[in-house]
């Protein structure tokens, strides 16, 4: 006889990490194949020495820098242990038993997985052709129980971008009293035009809420920072949720050290796009259909093949990501990974 646990539990996937293997490639995880900006490690390593003492709750210095980057009031941000860390807050915040969550299938892991922690019921909505969001279908979706609307843009893991315009009328179709999160974990890697950026909507609308994270573009990914941008009362609900002193002294101070860093994030994000567009056009060249990117990352349709098309790349030393019968994530690494990964999927095609 075991302690009764939640059955809301059950229905949870397990989040599958992107495998590591030792002497193989990891193109499996989205991270940025660049060490640590410049000043960073010393920064963090300096910073390393105060671990007898509990970190800074409030993230005081890091808020004030945020707050200046991006020029929004203080009292805008929250700070969490990544960005799914605050998505966690945020739901919490936001949703429990008998609130609806609505969010696009496929797309990134931890939304079912935060929803059914918090006893919520998930909506899942499908993909547009082109593995695009449907973001009319997800305003169609919402019903007088929904309290949370998802939308991760670029999709992870398939990779467009919502545009603007789409963005627009979908906040207008949304009710005011149901928060929408947009996730821009890869915002950094995004060069259309069209595509949206959230610090343009988050004046007038009042129910909105973005993430962002040091992951990705600023390559922090082990060290488990992010944060919400949102309107006053809202931050202040997603600190309320926040586990005490989660974000380390060391994670903190990385993460200023690498905001003053813009130049050179900017350049690695630059050759980070550059091979993204050449890894593309090689697959199309190959067959494949591949779906616009936004990210660093390319999606391979590759249905019934899926687990086949991994275990293919898997023999050449390559870890990739398998999704199901859907399709394979693969993240966009250094040139010469990229090369390895372009002919192994030569043999695939
Ligand atoms: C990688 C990723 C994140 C970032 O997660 P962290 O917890 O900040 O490392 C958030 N959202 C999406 C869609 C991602 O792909």
């Amino acid at each position: 006889m075991y302690p009764r646990i939640r059955a809301a539990l059950d229905d949870i996937p397990a989040y599958v990490p992107g495998k590591s293997g030792a002497g193989l490639v990891k193109l499996s995880s989205n991270e940025n194949p660049f060490p640590p900006l410049p000043g960073v490690l010393e920064r963090a390593t300096a910073a390393a020495a105060t671990m007898h003492r509990y970190p800074d709750l409030a993230a005081t210095e890091l808020t004030a820098e945020l707050s200046r980057f991006l020029s929004v009031p203080q009292e805008f941000l929250a700070v969490g242990t990544g960005s799914v860390g605050v998505l966690q807050q945020i739901v919490q915040s936001v949703a429990s038993v008998g609130d609806e969550v609505v969010y696009p299938w496929r797309s990134f892991e931890a939304y079912p997985i935060t929803t059914r922690i918090a006893g919520a019921s998930v909506v899942e909505v499908p993909l547009a052709p082109g593995a695009r969001l449907d973001l009319r279908a997800l305003a169609d979706a919402v019903t007088e129980r929904t309290t949370l609307v998802l939308v991760c843009s670029p999709n992870n893991p398939t990779g467009p971008a919502v545009r603007r315009d789409e963005f627009a009328e979908f906040l207008s179709r949304v009710p005011e009293d149901v928060l929408v999160v947009l996730d821009e974990a890869y915002v950094e890697f995004v060069r259309d035009p069209e595509a949206v950026n959230g610090l343009d909507f988050l004046a007038a609308h009042p129910n909105l809420c973005l993430l962002r994270t040091f992951s990705k573009a600023y390559g922090l990914a082990g060290l488990r920072i992010g944060y919400a941008v949102a309107h006053e009362p809202v931050a202040a609900a997603i600190r309320k949720c926040a586990v005490p002193f989660g974000v380390s002294t060391i994670a903190q101070l990385a993460a200023i050290e690498s905001l003053h860093c813009q130049d050179a994030m900017r350049e690695r994000v630059a050759a980070v796009v550059a091979e993204r567009e050449r890894v593309r056009g090689a697959l199309l060249a190959q067959g494949w259909a591949v779906p616009e990117t936004e990210a660093n990352f390319v999606w391979l349709a590759t249905g019934a093949r899926t687990a086949e098309f991994a275990a293919a790349c898997r023999e050449s030393g390559l870890l990739v990501r398998p999704f199901g019968d859907d399709g394979c994530r693969v993240s966009i690494g250094e040139p010469r990974e990229n090369d390895l990964f372009l002919a192994a999927a030569l043999m695939q095609a």
